[in-house]
């Protein structure tokens, strides 16, 4: 692996047009978009730019294939999702490549996400063959209740670049498990893996206009016109709140069933009693995996007061070792930004703090030179006024605020709009069985710093979205409870 002809090779191997009703071809108005490199900042290809009318294509072709899928075995649309899992295996160094080039994280990472990506596939190839219904005596006696589950019917999945394989094979794994056609909208800036996935599930036998896959440039024109057309009947999007806020106006119009997952504000909170080898290596998982580009990324570091001066200057040395750099080199652990946007906002948003009273421990100041490169970052006594303490930082900045009870941490960690995760270290047993309890988040992490599994239900509450995907739960998203009543 490596070097510049492997990187032409994968990127010239993958579709670059849309892929509706089981063909590959062009936008139709012929248009095209750019992807780009964000550790060069020069482009890589250019990928169809699909429009309303090629949304109109993929909604009759998923509308055409609905209902011969949803009587398809559930056996066989397992089948399905394991070939699928057994190619993305077969091909995870290219596709980790691929996903490096338009996205950034370093090849270990990209291999680690293709890993996870394809267990959301197995997973779920798991519970198609386990979707369960019943039947019982009505309390009066008398009738019967027969209870048994459907597809919802076409599906619209939208999602985001910060995990441009894994977002979605966590909807189309239980969508094809339940039966449900679909259009899929990637992220304008990470396509590519998308693409290859969508010529895999071709592969895996996945019948046409089962999946169907549309970059655009132009989002909301292409998928307003979907939601409002009454054919879909099921959103679910991956992204931020504030574009979640507005789809899910527009899905009210029709009733749809939704899945949000949405931004998060993560809180990571150390007390005194933990191990602190554990809790630096577990802050260190949370805030630098997909280089704090992440929904799940600790946003707010609260660190009990005796112990935040060591802890400062174990996680700014171990930080502050991490080779920076293109994610396709050898060794490097942390990649580029996403663009230039996003590193402007790290930037204001370290700027701020340390306007506010923050101290730099390590790292605060963007390099110069190509690429969209930002230092890991630690920052202490950030005040809890700092922009930082609402606003997702999305990049490799970790700071520490002092806190002295339990009582005040769990108030200040709960005081976010947001409750996707938070992370709690403490040996005391008691202790963390009661934070994670009083914190107001889908999801805790109790000394450990990451919570994704494909088998456990990953979700927020408040601002954080509605509905959780993965887990035995994952797959009733995209299922409607049916009950026949019966007369005896
Ligand atoms: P974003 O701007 O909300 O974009 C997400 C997706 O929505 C992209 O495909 C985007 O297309 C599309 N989109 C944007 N505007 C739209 C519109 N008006 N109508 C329809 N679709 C639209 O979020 P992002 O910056 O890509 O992703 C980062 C956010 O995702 C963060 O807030 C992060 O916390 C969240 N996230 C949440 C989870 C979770 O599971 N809770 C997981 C990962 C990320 P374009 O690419 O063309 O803009």
């Amino acid at each position: 692996m490596g070097g510049e002809p492997n990187e032409a090779r994968v990127v010239a191997a993958v579709p670059k047009g849309l892929l509706v009703a089981g063909q590959w071809g062009d936008a139709g108005d012929g248009g095209t978009f750019d992807v780009v490199d964000p550790s060069t900042a020069e482009v890589l290809c250019a990928v169809a730019d699909a429009t309303p009318d090629d949304g109109q294509r993929a909604l009759d072709a998923a509308a055409g294939a609905q209902k011969e899928f949803a009587a398809t075995a559930p056996r066989a649309r397992a089948d399905m999702l394991m070939a699928a899992f057994d190619l993305l295996h077969e091909r995870i160094d290219d596709l980790a490549l691929l996903m490096t080039l338009e996205m950034g994280k370093p090849l270990a990472e990209a291999k680690g996400e293709i890993a996870y990506a394809a267990e959301f596939f197995r997973h779920f190839a798991e519970e198609a063959v386990r979707i369960e219904g019943g039947y019982q005596t009505a309390p009066a006696g008398g009738a019967r209740f027969l209870i048994t589950k459907q597809p919802v019917g076409p599906a619209l999945l939208i999602t985001p670049w910060n995990f441009p394989m894994a977002m979605g094979t966590r909807k189309l794994g239980p969508a094809i498990a339940a039966g449900c056609t679909s259009i899929i909208k990637p992220a304008a800036q990470t396509p590519l893996s998308m693409l290859a996935l969508g010529e895999i599930l071709r592969e895996a036998g996945v019948p046409d206009g089962v999946v169907n896959v549309l970059p655009t440039s132009r989002p909301g024109e292409l998928t307003e016109p979907l939601l409002r057309s009454g054919v879909i009947r099921k959103l679910s999007f991956t992204g931020s709140t504030a574009v979640g806020r507005v789809l899910l106006e527009q899905s009210a119009e029709k009733v749809l069933r939704t899945s949000m997952e949405l931004g998060g504000n993560a809180g990571f909170v150390v007390f005194e009693d933990a191990d602190i080898d554990e809790a630096v290596a577990g802050a260190l998982a949370a805030k630098m995996r997909n280089t704090g580009e992440a929904c799940t990324a600790a946003n707010r570091l609260f660190v009990q007061r005796s112990i935040i001066g060591e802890f400062g200057e174990r996680l700014a040395k171990a930080m502050s070792e991490l080779p920076v750099g293109r994610g396709v080199e050898e060794g490097v652990r942390v990649g580029p930004l996403i663009d230039e946007t996003a590193r402007e906002k790290v930037q204001t948003l370290v700027d701020d703090a340390v306007a506010g009273g923050a101290r730099v421990l390590t790292g605060g100041t963007a390099p110069d030179g190509p690429g969209y490169f930002y230092p890991p970052t630690v920052l202490t006594d950030v005040p809890v006024s700092a922009r930082m303490g609402s606003e997702e930082i999305f990049g490799p900045v970790a700071p520490l605020t002092p806190f002295d009870t339990e009582d005040e941490v769990v108030a200040e960690v709960n005081d976010t709009e947001y409750g996707l995760v938070n992370y709690v270290f403490t040996n005391d047993l008691r202790r963390g069985l009661r934070v994670a309890e009083a914190l107001e988040s889908g999801m805790v992490g109790l000394n450990q710093g990451v919570v994704s599994n494909p088998a456990a239900p990953f979700g927020g509450v408040k601002a954080s979205g509605r509905g959780r995907e993965g887990g035995r739960t994952g797959i009733e998203e995209f299922l409607e409870t049916k009950y026949v009543g019966i007369a005896m």
